[in-house]
């Protein structure tokens, strides 16, 4: 089913994000976990696309399993690194002959070991230019989800400017934006605030991660840029040793973050689950209670 007709349905939706398993125990660990969260029966579930444009079979392959074999809304994900326009038209149509209903249109990070982005010289610069390719070329084929950033885009210079290139690719045909993860909610609904200032009136859905571990902090920060607020900062420091509190301070936090949201306005959430189950189930069971608008 397309997104587009799942929101014309319901105010909320809960999504989860997967990455294709790296290995064979990874793949093991991947099918327990996803059946555990399939059972919450999510509105939608995302697959992202390997960094750098690695593992572009794995992907399909994983899209193809979700969409054809378990019966959930899947979302694939789709980057530009390193692809001409015929090989993402190719791509998307393949996408296209695999019942694939919804793709998530980004232009992808350098590849490791490198810093700035460079387009293939028969490709994309940007998301944009990728969207309306994909758009035109597609007409009302998929809908299209686009990323946007509340603490902006790494790259960019001022949350406007990021924000001027975002409603580009609204423009360009994106249906809805899923963010960036953050920590911090005032940060959302600022953005929010910007985001409709600036004419973009889609939906903008929360991307969250649960934190858990410790380890996990400084490469989510540097991954990001995503500030940790001081209360989450404190509340992590007095588990750091204690890896089972931490644990349950990251989902507590979560919990706390999403009713937030939600009681805040947002439509729903997508969970960053990073392959596991037991914090997003958690989680997700707790917040689900707090919407109680369900019809659009
Ligand atoms: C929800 C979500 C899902 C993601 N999934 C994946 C995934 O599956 N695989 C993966 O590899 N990565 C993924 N990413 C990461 C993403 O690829 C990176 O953040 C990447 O650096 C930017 O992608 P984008 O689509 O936002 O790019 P863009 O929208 O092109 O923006 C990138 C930068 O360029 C600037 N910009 C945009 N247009 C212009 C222009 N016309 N002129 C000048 N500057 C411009 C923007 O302000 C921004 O700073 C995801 C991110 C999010 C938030």
């Amino acid at each position: 089913m397309k997104i587009s007709g799942i929101f014309e349905q319901t105010a909320h939706t809960f999504s989860f994000e997967f990455f294709p398993p790296k290995d064979e125990i990874s793949a093991v660990d991947f099918g327990v976990n996803v059946g555990r969260l399939m059972k919450l029966s999510p509105s939608f579930v995302s697959v992202t696309y390997g960094a750098g444009g690695s593992n572009r079979e794995r992907t399909f392959a994983l899209v193809n399993y979700l969409q054809n074999k378990t019966g959930m809304n899947v979302m694939a994900h789709y980057t530009c690194v390193g692809a001409s326009k015929t090989e993402i038209i190719a791509d998307i149509s393949y996408l296209k002959s695999i019942n694939v209903n919804n793709l998530m249109l980004l232009r992808g990070d350098p590849p490791k070991g490198t810093t700035d982005f460079v387009p293939h010289n028969d490709g994309f610069a940007h998301a944009s230019e990728l969207i309306e390719a994909v758009c035109s070329e597609f007409r009302n084929t998929f809908t299209v989800g686009a990323a946007c950033y509340p603490e902006k885009h790494p790259e960019a210079k001022t949350q406007e400017e990021d924000i001027a290139r975002l409603k580009e690719k609204t423009d360009a045909g994106a249906d809805f934006l899923i963010t960036q993860f953050f920590f911090d909610n005032d940060l959302y609904f600022n953005f929010i605030n910007e985001v409709r200032n600036a004419g973009i009136r889609c939906r903008i859905i929360p991307g969250i991660i649960p934190l858990t571990s410790y380890s996990q902090i400084d490469r989510f920060v540097k991954l990001s840029g995503a500030k940790i607020p001081s209360v989450l900062a404190d509340k992590i420091a007095a588990s750091k040793d204690n890896p089972k509190r931490l644990v349950q301070t990251g989902i507590d936090y979560t919990i706390e973050q999403c009713k937030n949201l939600i009681l805040g306005g947002a439509p729903g959430v997508h969970f960053y689950t990073l392959n596991k189950s037991g914090a997003t189930v958690e989680i997700y069971e707790t917040v689900r209670k707090y919407v109680v608008n369900e019809t659009v």
